[in-house]
């Protein structure tokens, strides 16, 4: 079998952009998939009718764009292109009524009152102005010394809190329910310490770099990278799923973009047992519940400005916290937080000429099998009669589907594992290095590692990094 300098399981973003940080710095290096096609959370399938692309898992892309390590690739040259909705994110509050996420802070800020305005402006655009300073801290490992430690502080001093103390600062409900739903990605009770950080890293990222989607769908991202790597002389194998460490070939470094558990399923006999230990600790975050749509038509929404935002969240501030609440114990919530994404109203390529395709989710428990379809296309309808009369297909998929899918999303947690205190901090287990395993040439990868979920692929470029310094020196 040929030696390679690197092996790396998976090619989800982080398992590309780990080969070509690896390649790039002239290691060999091949990738090997199980599944047939590559890109994990990021391809885009035509799963309801031909001609109607849906992104399979990720969507939207704030991070992508503002990735550090995907600016540096010539990923443009290899097909991406990033295609900006007019507005970047809005959150319904009645049918007639939406917070409308402007590229400009100011614009944003002028819907939410004159004091709640005020706040909003005074706390977010410093933050998005220091961006570029605190970006290494924030899409790296958190436990470095920041290089501008007091711009730092002004993200930390506010992002260490519950997002509900955020929530509070603001005296109307347009504002509390825009900060609610941006917290809401961390999946996670909107009291718990660290939840203010998603409140206002979303808003943050909407405004420094708009959410956009890629055209053609996220399919676009991975085949730029693998592109890239192939141009590099990185080799991708696919359909091969790897169970144990003698599936592999001989490498001085192996990189997985897997879970912990995974990891163990394939390592453990590897793995000293006081890590094992540590690893089965890794808590998992709760379940997403998915629909795609094949629609005759755009979505009618009573307020006609909702057209034009690429990505709507729906619920309102006390539904939102009340739902994060719930799910976090595992239990079914009254009214799940949901998202929506509408591709094809910025990108035509989505969807026959005249359709349109419609992105959905909701957060629900872990291992949820229930099917919560007729809730999410009631609340849509709720914002736009008429919605279910141009459905002419849905795809579902439970958080046990997400599971079959990907073994990546056990339970349905598609953020590689849950957002609790310690595993913000120290992500997948405390340590010294997040990335590098006791084992020698073992790594992780993935986005069970820090900066954690989304499609950046700055957890494959660190764990990259890491084997770099200690095997691959
Ligand atoms: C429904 C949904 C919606 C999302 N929405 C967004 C969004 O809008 N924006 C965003 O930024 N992020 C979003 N995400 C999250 C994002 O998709 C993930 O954070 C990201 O894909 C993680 O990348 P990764 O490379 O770490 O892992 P993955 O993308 O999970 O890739 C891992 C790869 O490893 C392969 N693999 C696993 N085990 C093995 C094995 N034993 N042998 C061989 N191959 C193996 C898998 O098949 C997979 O291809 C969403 C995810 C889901 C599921």
């Amino acid at each position: 079998m040929t030696k390679f300098d690197a092996v790396v399981v998976g090619a989800g973003p982080n398992g590309l952009s780990a080969a070509i940080a690896l390649a790039q710095a002239g290691r060999s290096v091949k990738v090997i998939e199980g599944a047939e096609t590559i890109g994990g959370g990021a391809r885009t399938m035509e799963l309801t009718r031909p001609g109607f692309r849906h992104d399979v898992c990720s969507a939207v892309h704030p991070l992508g764009l503002g990735s550090p390590y995907f600016r540096q690739l010539p990923l443009e040259d290899f097909g991406l292109k990033w295609i900006q909705p007019k507005i970047p994110f809005a959150h319904p509050l009645s049918p007639k009524e939406a917070v409308f996420v402007e590229r400009s802070v100011a614009a944003t800020a002028a819907q939410l009152g004159t004091a709640d305005g005020e706040e909003y402006s005074r706390r977010i655009e410093p933050l998005v102005e220091d961006w570029s300073k605190m970006e290494p801290s924030i899409l790296g490992p958190i436990l470095r010394v920041p290089k501008h430690p007091l711009t730092m502080a002004k993200f930390g001093w506010v992002g260490a809190l519950p997002a509900a103390s955020l929530v509070k600062a603001f005296s109307d409900e347009p504002a509390k329910a825009m900060i609610s739903g941006a917290a809401a990605h961390a999946f996670k009770p909107l009291n718990r310490m660290l939840t203010a950080s998603f409140g206002l890293l979303y808003p943050i990222t909407a405004h420094r770099f708009g959410w956009p989607f890629a055209e053609g769908g996220s399919q676009s991202i991975i085949e730029a990278l693998a592109g890239y790597l192939r141009s590099l002389g990185g080799e991708i194998e696919v359909g091969r799923w790897v169970k144990r460490m003698s599936d592999l070939p001989p490498a001085r470094a192996t990189l997985f973009d897997v879970t912990p558990e995974v990891l163990m399923g394939i390592a453990g006999d590897i793995l000293p047992n006081f890590y094992r230990r540590q690893l089965g600790r890794f808590r998992r975050g709760p379940g997403t519940f998915k629909v795609d749509y094949a629609l005759a038509g755009e979505v009618p929404w009573l307020n006609k400005r909702l057209g034009l935002a690429g990505t709507i969240h729906i619920g309102s501030s006390e539904s939102i916290a009340a739902a994060e609440a719930a799910i976090w114990k595992g239990h079914r919530p009254a009214r799940p937080f949901m998202m929506v994404a509408q591709q094809s109203m910025s990108d035509p390529t989505r969807a026959p000429a005249g359709q349109h395709t419609l992105w959905a989710y909701a957060h629900v428990p872990g291992g949820s099998t229930e099917d919560f379809s007729s809730g999410i296309e009631q609340e849509i309808e709720n914002l736009a009669p008429g919605f279910k009369d141009l459905i002419i297909e849905r795809c579902i998929a439970s958080p046990t589907d997400l599971a079959d899918y990907n073994p990546n999303y056990s339970g349905g947690d598609i953020t590689g594992g849950a957002y609790t205190v310690m595993q913000t901090v120290f992500r997948p287990v405390p340590g010294r290095s997040p990335y590098a395993t006791p084992a020698k040439g073992i790594y992780l990868c993935s986005s069970s590692t820090p900066p954690g979920a989304g499609v950046h692929g700055m957890c494959g470029y660190w764990a990259a990094q890491s084997a770099l310094k200690r095997d691959l020196a």
